[in-house]
């Protein structure tokens, strides 16, 4: 599993193992630290996050938008784990 965390300096979308408290950023160099970035969903592998990441970037830029609203983040949540199956996803 992974979790998918986002850079509060530069914005860059990254993924961490749900073990791991902080990692940084492969952009800025900044300290994400669990609990003081946002945190966006659990994938189940490195794939995943990379596809969902790609995802998130192309919604906010068609969107001409900077961050996703609670509600966006729920209604993302709900659609990945619909698309994963129950069976695989948890
Ligand atoms: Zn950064």
């Amino acid at each position: 599993m992974y979790l998918i965390i986002r850079c509060q300096n530069c914005g860059t979308f990254a993924y961490i193992d749900p073990f791991q408290n902080w990692k940084l950023c492969p952009v800025c160099g900044e300290i994400m630290q669990r609990g003081s970035v946002p945190e966006y969903l659990e994938v189940k592998d490195h794939h995943e996050a990379d596809a969902v990441i790609a995802e998130l970037e192309r919604y906010l830029y068609l969107n001409n938008r900077t961050d996703l609203t609670r509600d966006e983040t729920r209604t993302l949540r709900a659609a990945y784990v619909q698309r994963v199956g129950s069976g695989t996803f948890r």
